[in-house]
């Protein structure tokens, strides 16, 4: 099988072309149609027949084969489960608002964090993607809706997989996501989440590249989240919101704290308080998430009622609230959901 060329550098692809008499100008045409979501060296008008067929001789344009489709919200979601070369495999999320196109994105395999009301944490971790696997889910994302008239404007690295676990990858490919050669996605508009691996989220704000960072907190004192999130019993809770604040003070990014609303576990004034007492006076903006029902785990949403309580409640304590909205529910949207049908039916029928 031939390599990805995403999976070259810039510097290793005009040593390429440079091997084959190409000036190094052409790299920056490749990535460009690349970027604008071209899926074959053929279609690269600009190249020299000679050079697209040398091309097509030694790359292909991506590592990624589509093997699962689902829609939601009259066309406006859409989820893609990707095969990896080796055979793992990954979700991607396609969401389209009035003003902006966002892709929730994948980093890993599988994930190791094993969070118990996770779809993606219930089955066993395959591996890390390689920054140009990551890419390319953006770059299939831009294909899809440039076809549609529209631009991939945000992603959210919220997909499978913990992306502070994948750090080099997941910071390599956000530098090329950014690059104006390539998708040119400012990193003002990209959030990468973590469930709480403190040394990253301190190396992150060493990187002079100001992503959101999105901490997946979902329960404020260490007892309960020990148990939501057990990477918590290495970081715990209070550590980690000191981490993340000076990640937002260095970086002048307000951090951003998911909440998956889990009815009876989360969603008490007890936690509101919590929450409260936690992010106070913290430049801080807290993302509730109405839990997505996952197969063969304990959790339930709150109806609407409970979680417009709970918002008032933390709203109360000064904090500034959203409620996400529930994107996709037919598209198997909590992450992993398309994973887990594709691999039931493959073992219903094998
Ligand atoms: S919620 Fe996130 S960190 Fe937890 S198991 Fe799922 S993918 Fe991993």
């Amino acid at each position: 099988m031939t390599q990805p060329i995403l999976s070259l550098s810039a510097t290793e692809l005009e040593q390429w072309l440079a091997d084959h008499d190409a000036p190094a100008y052409r790299r920056r045409q490749i990535w460009g149609w690349l970027g604008r979501g071209a899926t074959t060296f053929d279609a690269m008008r600009e190249l020299p027949k000679s050079l697209r067929v040398a091309l097509d001789a030694d790359f292909r344009a991506t590592s990624l084969r589509s093997i699962a489709v689902s829609e939601a919200d009259g066309g406006r979601t859409t989820k893609t489960l990707f095969e990896l070369d080796g055979g793992h495999s990954v979700e991607a999320v396609v969401m389209r608002y009035a003003d902006r196109s966002t892709l929730c994105i994948s980093s890993q395999a599988g994930c190791p964090i094993g969070c118990p009301f996770c779809a993606t944490g219930k089955f066993p971790f395959g591996r890390n993607l390689k920054a140009h696997e990551i890419v390319e889910q953006a770059v299939d994302a831009e294909r899809v809706l440039a076809a549609e008239g529209r631009r991939l404007s945000h992603i959210v690295f919220m997909g499978m997989g913990e992306p502070m676990a994948n750090y080099r990858a997941v910071i390599d490919s956000v530098r090329m996501l950014a690059d104006p050669e390539m998708l040119g996605i400012s990193p003002r508009r990209i959030v990468v989440s973590t469930s709480g691996l403190i040394p990253r989220i301190t190396q992150l704000g060493d990187e002079k590249l100001p992503v959101t960072l999105a901490i997946s907190l979902h329960a404020a004192r260490d007892e309960l989240r020990d148990v939501l999130v057990p990477i918590n019993r290495k970081y715990p809770v209070n550590d980690l919101v000191e981490a993340a604040q000076a990640y937002g003070a260095r970086t002048g990014r307000r951090v951003s704290y998911e909440w998956v609303m889990l009815a009876g576990v989360n969603d008490t004034e007890r936690d509101a308080r919590e929450l409260g007492g936690l992010l106070k006076r913290k430049l801080a903006h807290v993302n509730l998430i109405p839990f997505n029902p996952v197969e063969d785990t304990p959790y339930h949403a709150p109806d609407r009622k409970a979680i417009r309580a709970f918002k008032e409640m933390v709203e109360a304590q000064g904090l500034n609230v959203t409620v996400r909205d529930t994107r996709g529910r037919e598209a198997d949207a909590a992450c992993g959901q398309l994973h887990e049908r594709v691999m039931k039916n493959k073992l219903a029928v094998s």
